[in-house]
């Protein structure tokens, strides 16, 4: 077992798969030290596998068993497959992490030939559950290009029986009825990017006419009109300006119609550098934010209006369930190449999103090969399972000893970006730091109000 000290005199202690219990820190001692700790603290931790008797080898077994569980997705890898169908995109936006390109260039689209290519890596990948995801660039732009790979994907599949799916990642400004009528005949889902009340989002977000907002918001309302609610997400990225109005966004989000918001710090990648204080504010202010905004979406939700912080039910699935969401960012081994993996529009092939945002930088630190190398070669290449073994969680200092390992996860372009390290010295860490805030707050926060322990259960359970 491994324990952390909340901010009261209390203690959360977790065993290997992430299974908890909080208790007096004194009752903590008592079990130690050999002491005498209460009847109904030895239950609640011999029910984890956190104590056993010495000749007892049953628990070993049934820890043993709940981890092969959680880590059977290993077997299936890669399910995300993400096309940067072209680099083209009307927007100007402020943290924008890619070297985007003016819409006349079409140099910067992919190719049917480069499609085809990386459609031979997601059908050599052996998971079964399939999700082809299309970004860019604005990926509207190379409309046509979607429609053929999701068409040749379908004929493909014919014979393969995986479990595909599409998701679109566009800024909804020039979607059109065409494109609303082939999304819902493939039932393909679009996720877009609202970063809360129209001035906050325009000022992000820049595109000719101020009308970025208007444009989402219309996108929103059409999809769910033509799709169905369930057919339309939306993101939100955090900014300077964002850090004072947590409330207006989620209001933002709430008014529309939208049930679910992932209150997302801004990245270290890219182009977004070049943001004031090089787009990495204060890890302090943004756990600031996110406190207030899970404040404010737990009083929504206690009024009667549902709303979901995505990032918290992640955590409280890992809480509460002994199943793994799968969220590349919070696994171990990482989720790059394994988890989800890169198409550029050049053919160039990369472990994750932010390492082809890197690659923009100059740093070809994650780009694996091309569509032209075989799935063998670039699965069983160094420059995938170094940065995978270096960051293991399990076995990197501080991770090793921390109670939050089995929610948490390892991310090796984060730390090679920020430290030049794929495992990171945790004490100086802003994922670590980010991470142990929202961790020990969602602790806390179960432990002091039952409403709130039900709500993250219902979010787990969902
Ligand atoms: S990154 Fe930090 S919070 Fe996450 S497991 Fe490692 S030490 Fe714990």
């Amino acid at each position: 077992m491994r324990f952390h000290a909340l901010s009261s005199d209390r203690v959360v202690v977790t065993n290997l798969v992430g299974e908890h219990v909080v208790l007096p820190r004194a009752e903590l001692d008592e079990v130690v030290t050999g002491g005498r700790p209460a009847p109904a603290t030895i239950t609640a931790m011999r029910a984890r596998q956190m104590i056993r008797a010495p000749e007892d080898t049953l628990p070993l077994e049934l820890l043993a068993m709940k981890l092969r569980t959680q880590k059977r997705r290993l077997a299936e890898l890669t399910s995300l497959h993400m096309f940067v169908v072209t680099l083209r995109c009307e927007h100007t936006c402020r943290y924008c992490q890619v070297s985007r390109q003016a819409t006349g260039r079409g140099e910067f689209d992919m190719t049917q030939e480069t499609a085809e290519a990386a459609l031979g890596h997601v059908f050599a990948s052996p998971s079964q559950q399939l999700k082809i995801e299309f970004q860019g660039g604005e990926s509207l732009l190379n409309f046509d290009l979607i429609k053929w790979v999701v068409l040749r994907a379908e004929q493909l599949n014919h014979d393969e029986q995986r479990d595909l799916a599409f998701v679109i990642a566009t800024n909804l400004a020039l979607v059109d009825d065409e494109m609303l009528d082939f999304c819902a005949e493939h039932q393909i889902v679009l996720s877009t990017s609202l970063d809360g009340p129209a001035d906050l989002h325009n000022h992000n977000r820049r595109r000719p006419g101020q009308d970025s907002w208007q444009r989402a918001v219309e996108g929103i309302r059409r999809v769910t009109a033509r799709l169905g609610p369930d057919y339309v997400s939306a993101l939100m990225t955090t900014t300077e300006e964002s850090l004072d109005q947590p409330e207006a966004i989620i209001n933002s989000y709430a008014e529309l119609g939208l049930t679910g918001i992932f209150l997302r710090p801004i990245s270290p990648y890219g182009f977004a550098l070049r943001l004031r204080g090089g787009g990495r504010y204060d890890t302090q202010r943004w756990l600031e934010f996110y406190r207030r905004g899970l404040a404010h979406i737990i009083e929504l939700n206690r009024a009667g209006t549902p709303m979901t912080e995505i990032y918290a039910a992640i955590i409280a699935k890992k809480m509460f369930t002994n199943d793994d969401p799968g969220y590349v960012d919070l696994t171990s081994p990482a989720g790059i190449g394994i988890g989800g993996i890169v198409y550029n529009y050049d053919g160039g092939i990369y472990a994750c999103d932010e390492g082809r945002m890197l690659a923009e930088t100059g740093d070809q630190t994650f780009r694996l090969g091309t569509v032209h190398d075989s799935w063998a070669d670039i699965m069983g290449s160094h420059k995938l399972l170094d940065p995978l073994w270096e960051s293991f969680t399990l076995s990197v200092p501080g991770c090793d000893q921390c109670a939050f390992e089995p929610w948490c996860g390892a991310d090796p372009t984060f730390h090679h970006a920020t430290q030049n390290d794929f495992a990171g010295h945790k004490a100086l860490s802003a994922f670590c730091a980010r991470n142990t805030g929202i961790f020990t707050y969602l602790v806390e926060l179960a432990d002091s109000d039952s409403f709130v322990k039900d709500l993250l259960y219902s979010w787990a359970h969902r």
